[in-house]
């Protein structure tokens, strides 16, 4: 090729274009698939209730396999036309979020309030909890073996939580003259329950009649609560954000953003070479721990299951071996009013498209499971030929502070893998923002991830 044509097509310099130039033909896309997100989003508080919905939306869908770990975990599957020994496209995200759980004995009276109390769950700003409207989702196994579902606080007529503030009159000493992080204390995160009592009792005439309206509503003694998943989270639905309705705000998008993205690329993916697996694991804001965790083997039991039911044999590590991943997660974006937690040139943008982040960690890269420079290149080789707008992202400023993502337990398996997800604004808050032309990218970017050799 003559050098004066070369030079002219060669991009020499690393610019970023927004994700909006890029789509600008498929606006109806961005907003049917955001029109989706949103209604999952609003829907969906819990990891059970990302289970369930994934659930009844495969419904009638034969070629799409459901493989579940105790309700809170799902694997999304898509039959390749290579068999199974030949490795498979993962797509790994967390469907849980931060949040206040109960305590196995919360209900207590006080002053004349019935109140629950919390342990949080997660990497909260514990202020951002107090003074609004609050819902309790999820279940209580009762003696019996009864699972109880509870969903209070969402519909329109149901009534609402709140755990009180003081107010800013008498918050001198409590809280204006302290340290954040002492001024807001975990045991003061109580839920208001109720308030009227019942002059029946002979005390705690509040707490017995919230407990009798409990029992008559959904037949459980207060003793049942130690078996229970009661989850305190943000109240309502998720919401359009600006005039030009450009943004995303709702409870929980890190990491639902991704999870949704993943199973609609699973749900949605054509002609697949590898058969494509999107994992939604729970307790991924704890460390991934347990038996619902991504550090649990229940990966290893998706691919016994997928032999099964496929007819092939199958031995998981090297069926993992052979592997390609991307660990779906939400990366915090370039912060208008805090832009000195962040270095400029290495800070995803919101708007900006999906993005990749090469290592997480802290101190160092301490934690991280950092992609290799040939995996890297195979990932935006493939995103450029499919046009998906995309960036790459570091968690803020060298030694500003940092996290960590599933991406190493996985990558323990000897597969590669790379951070991939849209950047949010309010991270870890009741209301997170995204662009909706960044959750669009995330789902481009994961179902070209599963479609392309
Ligand atoms: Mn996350
Ligand atoms: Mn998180």
């Amino acid at each position: 090729m003559p050098r004066k044509k070369q030079t002219k097509t060669l991009d020499l310099c690393n610019k970023p274009v927004s994700g909006w130039e890029i789509l600008k033909d498929r606006l109806a896309d961005i907003e049917s698939y955001n029109r989706e997100y949103l209604a999952f989003l609003s829907r969906v508080k819990t990891e059970r209730e990302a289970v369930v919905y994934f659930r009844e939306a495969a419904k009638g869908r034969k070629d799409l396999v459901l493989v579940e770990n105790r309700g809170k975990v799902v694997a999304c599957c898509r039959k390749g036309r290579l068999p199974l020994g030949e490795g498979v496209r993962l797509v790994v995200a967390h469907i849980d979020s931060p949040r206040l759980d109960l305590k196995a004995n919360p209900l207590y009276e006080d002053v004349d309030f019935a109140m629950l109390k919390t342990h949080y769950y997660g990497g909260i700003k514990k202020y951002q909890w107090l003074a609004r409207p609050l819902a309790i989702h999820g279940v209580v196994a009762r003696q019996d073996g009864k699972l109880v579902e509870v969903a209070v606080g969402e519909d329109e007529g149901d009534p609402c939580f709140t755990i009180e503030d003081l107010l800013p009159h008498l918050a001198q000493n409590a809280q204006y003259s302290k340290k954040l992080s002492d001024a807001f204390q975990g045991e003061k995160l109580n839920i208001i329950i109720g308030s009227r009592p019942d002059f029946e009792f002979k005390e705690n005439k509040v707490k017995e009649r919230v407990l009798r309206m409990l029992h008559d509503k959904y037949g459980i003694v207060e003793q049942d609560f130690v078996s229970a998943d009661l989850e305190i989270v943000p109240a309502g639905p998720a919401r359009e954000v600006g005039i030009d309705r450009s943004l995303v705000g709702g409870y929980g998008q890190d990491d639902r953003v991704c999870s949704w993205a993943a199973f609609a690329a699973a749900r949605d993916a054509r002609n697949l070479p590898r058969t494509a697996i999107s994992l939604l694991v729970d307790k991924e804001e704890i460390g991934s721990e347990g038996n619902t965790g991504a550090q649990s083997k229940f990966i290893e039991e998706v691919l016994w299951e997928l032999g099964a039911r496929f007819k092939e044999e199958v031995v998981p590590s090297r069926v993992l071996y052979r592997s390609k991943a991307i660990s779906g997660d939400a990366n915090g974006a370039l912060d208008p009013d805090y832009p000195e937690v962040h270095e400029k040139n290495n800070a995803a943008k919101m708007g900006y498209g999906v993005c990749i982040t090469k290592f997480t960690g802290a101190r160092g890269k301490v934690g991280s499971s950092e992609a290799s420079a040939e995996y890297m290149a195979f990932v935006r080789s493939i995103l450029n030929r499919r046009g998906v707008p995309w960036q790459t992202g570091e968690l803020g400023k060298v030694d500003e502070g940092g996290g960590g993502t599933v991406a190493k337990f996985l990558a323990a398996y000897g597969m590669d893998i790379v951070d991939m997800g849209p950047a949010l604004l309010s991270m870890h808050s009741p209301f997170e923002l995204s662009s909706k032309v960044d959750t669009f990218s995330t789902y481009l970017a994961y179902r070209a991830f599963m479609e392309e050799e």
